[in-house]
């Protein structure tokens, strides 16, 4: 439980009475403290790659000479710039979820074609470890209300991490099931695994397991934030189960789309 912040402001009337006015600013405080949070995150996280790619450069500037020096540094500068190009990526993403309103953008949306779409974006990455994407269930009716758009960056950010954090010659496995009015679709797969204390905490902004093995396989640390943020506004839930050394298993749940038959088969009202 946090603390309630209230604003009080006192007015005197007259000699007898003294007006006390409360507003209850909890709220619009915690709104303020997450956003500040955020800015500061974001600007200590672009400041990283862009101090990196200055300071290269001025080494170039002094290897001019050294061939060998200038191929080494002018490398490390063109990774520094797409980490820094991944980071204003996901913070565009995660700024324009914000003002998402997904009641009156959405349309249906049939999750097995975001999902194909999403495994594509992934291919070349799992090609490259040999690591085979498997997607089962994938002729079940699964219709979602919501952004196309959206959904397909949640569930490529999800199936990005599974190939990520993947070994060589492992399996990705996606399963899409209907069930009570909810769709579930779960990305499964067989690499490190993740603690139960840090199980709680991948899904908050810029957090990582291991950032110095996660700036090797080239996160932002916003990836699954994002995923939360897309499947809330979707008016669903991510949660994660995982065995460390076994892999781990995402699972999104949307809320189904209810069938069109039902309003189809309705009986006009009236006479
Ligand atoms: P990143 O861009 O660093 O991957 P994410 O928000 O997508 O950021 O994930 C946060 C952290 O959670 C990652 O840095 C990684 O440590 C851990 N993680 C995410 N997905 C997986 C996975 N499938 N297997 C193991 N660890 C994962």
């Amino acid at each position: 439980a946090g603390s309630i912040v209230v604003q009080v402001r006192a007015a005197v009337l007259g000699d007898e009475y003294v007006l006390l006015l409360a507003d209850d600013r909890t709220e619009i405080t915690r709104t303020e403290e997450i956003r500040n949070d955020f800015v500061a995150n974001v600007s200590h996280e672009l400041k990283t790659p862009v101090g990196a790619i200055s300071l290269l450069a001025e080494a170039l500037e002094d290897s001019s000479d050294d061939e060998v020096a200038v191929r080494r540094f002018a490398q490390r500068m063109h990774k520094e710039a797409s980490r820094l190009a991944d980071l204003v990526q996901d913070i565009i993403e995660l700024s324009r979820l914000q003002g998402a309103n997904i009641a009156q953008r959405g349309t249906a949306v049939d999750l097995s074609h975001v999902i194909a779409d999403a495994v594509d974006r992934s291919k070349l990455t799992a090609e490259s470890k040999n690591i085979k994407i498997v997607v089962g269930g994938a002729g079940t009716d699964a219709q979602v209300y919501g952004d196309p758009d959206l959904l397909t960056t949640a569930f490529r950010n999800l199936i990005d991490n599974a190939v990520r954090y993947s070994p060589e010659n492992t399996r990705v496995g996606i399963g899409i099931r209907s069930r009570e009015g909810l769709i579930a679709v779960s990305v499964t797969d067989q690499g490190d695994g993740i603690s139960p204390e840090d199980q709680e905490r991948v899904f908050e902004r810029f957090y990582r397991v291991d950032a110095a093995r996660s700036r090797a396989t080239g996160g932002t640390g916003l990836g699954l934030s994002i995923v939360k943020h897309v499947v809330t506004n979707h008016g669903g839930e991510v949660s994660v189960w995982s065995q460390p050394g076994q892999g781990s298993t995402f699972t999104v749940r949307l809320p189904e789309l209810e069938g069109r038959d039902s309003v189809d088969t309705t009986e006009p009202q009236g006479p």
